[in-house]
């Protein structure tokens, strides 16, 4: 698998206070890697400096060999706690997903109108983001990630908000996006049944790197039946 997004023995710190030490890891084209970890293990620090929004002490990311900032691919971003809460707020669905691009010409129309139709929400366009279903908000914010084709998609915590059907959809959309349109996920998730689904790679991590490797790999360690106790294949959602 040729590989997309490397970080060299990254170091990051806030202030004094190093949160990531040694950090070292490739995923590869179309992978899908989870991102695991205690809470404060570092994991959203991470996801954070592998898109280049924190910068790291030392160390580097390359993304397709290049570094990360002078890169010319995209990366698209899900953070944590992303949703609408005001009625009133005033961005109509489709100005939201016009924000995930760079370049917002009129020609992006067709564009967007295409993620909308992909993401099933194309008849909630003109309607206020505010407005919608937790799970119709996160496709909005999807559509918003997806919407500038980015070979990259990196999501910290997204199905938390949702109901455990919305949950499955919308993991169910992102291994559709996985594995018909290429594109490589990496997710932080403490949802282990999407993981033991979903999931080619895992990297647990606490601070620094405890393990990396393919799932195959991560359940033959010791540590694994102690994670996937309560995981089960539950199948595909019909959403
Ligand atoms: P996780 O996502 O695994 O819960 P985080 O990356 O959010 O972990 O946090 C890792 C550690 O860094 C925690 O101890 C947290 O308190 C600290 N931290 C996170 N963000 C900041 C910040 N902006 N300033 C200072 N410390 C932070």
């Amino acid at each position: 698998m040729k590989t997309l997004i490397e970080a060299r023995q990254l170091h990051v710190r806030y202030g004094m206070h190093e949160v990531l030490t040694d950090i070292s890891f490739r995923v590869g084209s179309g992978d899908f890697l989870a991102v695991v970890g205690p809470n404060g293990s570092g994991k959203t620090t991470l996801v954070k400096t592998l898109i280049g929004l924190l910068k790291p002490t030392s160390g580097s990311i390359l993304l397709e060999g290049a570094q990360l900032s002078n890169s010319s691919r995209s990366v698209g971003y899900l953070p944590q706690k992303s949703s609408y809460t005001d009625p009133r707020f005033p961005a109509t669905v489709r100005e939201v997903v016009k924000t995930g691009l760079k370049h917002r010409i009129d020609q992006h129309h067709e564009q967007i109108s295409r993620v909308l139709k992909l993401l099933q929400i194309n008849h909630l366009a003109d309607k206020r983001v505010g407005k919608l279903s937790g799970g119709q908000q996160q496709r909005v914010h999807l559509a918003r990630a997806l919407v500038g084709r980015p070979s990259l998609l990196v999501l910290d915590e997204p199905t938390g908000a949702l109901d455990p059907h919305t949950r499955e959809c919308f993991y169910t959309t992102l291994q559709k996006h996985n594995q018909e349109h290429g594109v490589t996920i990496i997710i932080v998730t403490h949802d282990s049944h999407a993981i033991g689904q979903y999931a080619r790679s895992i990297l647990f991590l606490d601070r620094k790197v405890l393990f990396f490797g393919t799932m195959e790999e991560f359940n033959q360690t010791p540590s694994s039946s102690h994670y996937f106790n309560h995981a089960h294949d539950e199948g595909a959602a019909e959403c």
